[in-house]
């Protein structure tokens, strides 16, 4: 939110309360006091108002907002009511408040994509074209994933070119339209980062990784050189185990290994992803070499 939130007065700030006016009278002094009455107070409240919303300033985050003009509140004048003895309510005096503006969710939104370093990903990703039926099971599970609340994890794996990243991506999309924070990273990436001892951020680095709240983990265990090594092995886990271990984070993860052939570089890591993603019949989707197996039974493999 940082420098986003040019309020110009806090929130909920009652800017006139008029009772002491209305109890002044023309004093020694010639000048009439006569207090405004209520009419006049509230025209007079809606004109500032009025003004403070057709003030317009430059959107720090591009974004245009007719109601705000980009200061992304709303001053709007309400009544205060009281009772009356016999229980009847009249309206006692008026004043402005400052509301958040409709565009806010909005901005917050815009904010998080940026943040997630997938913008332009997002920004482009069209529809995903359903041609074959392990597509449309693909489409179908990844929008059961956005719907539902118990599983954790969506895991898609397979061959280049079927659409993970595309899926994975348009998962991505619904989550920051929610608001949620989200963070995509490559493999590659993050084990460069943490197996470089010299990087004096590797802490950080992880520390990102296991908080955040959404994590899009992108060609798990594509080999840097020939082959995986145990240190990657072993920092995967560590990151995929702490992700399984917080309450409330949620983890994708596109591959070029399905899932069984995960288990095999690490069968702790593949346990861990299956178990998020609500088991064998979870949010798993493999897309095999010569045929699609969407719900892989590890027992019969
Ligand atoms: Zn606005």
């Amino acid at each position: 939110m940082q420098g986003l939130t040019p309020i110009q007065r806090p929130l909920g700030t009652m800017i006139t309360a008029g009772t002491t006016t209305r109890r002044a009278t023309t004093t020694s002094d010639g000048i009439d006091h006569t207090p405004e009455t209520l009419d006049q107070t509230k025209a007079r409240l809606e004109e500032e108002a009025a003004a403070f919303n057709r003030a317009v300033i430059e959107p720090k985050d591009g974004i245009y907002c007719n109601l705000c003009g980009n200061k992304q509140t709303v001053a709007r004048v309400i009544p205060v009511k009281r009772k009356r003895s016999d229980g009847s309510e009249y309206v006692w005096n008026w004043y402005v408040q400052d509301e958040l503006c409709a565009c806010v969710p909005k901005r917050n939104a815009a904010l998080k994509q940026k943040a997630s370093g997938m913008s332009e990903a997002i920004e482009n990703v069209g529809e995903f074209i359903t041609d074959e039926d392990w597509q449309r099971s693909m489409l179908q599970s990844a929008r059961g994933f956005v719907m539902q609340t118990a599983a954790r994890c969506f895991f898609v794996g397979g061959h280049t070119g079927t659409g993970k990243t595309h899926i994975s991506t348009k998962i991505c999309k619904a989550y920051i339209e929610r608001g949620h924070a989200l963070l995509y990273r490559k493999w590659t990436e993050v084990m460069r980062e943490l197996l470089d001892y010299s990087n004096e951020g590797r802490g950080q680095q992880f520390k990102e990784l296991t908080e955040i709240e959404i994590l899009y983990l992108d060609d798990l265990f594509k080999p840097i050189g020939n082959s995986i090594d145990a240190k990657e092995v072993r920092a995967t886990f560590e990151i995929i185990d702490r992700r399984y271990i917080s309450p409330n984070k949620i983890t994708i993860i596109s591959s070029e290994l399905t899932l069984p052939k995960i288990k095999n570089i690490d069968e702790a890591t593949a346990r861990r992803i299956e178990e998020m993603a609500g088991g064998k019949d979870g949010f798993v989707t493999n897309i095999g070499d010569d045929k699609i197996f969407s719900k892989v039974d590890w027992r019969h493999r």
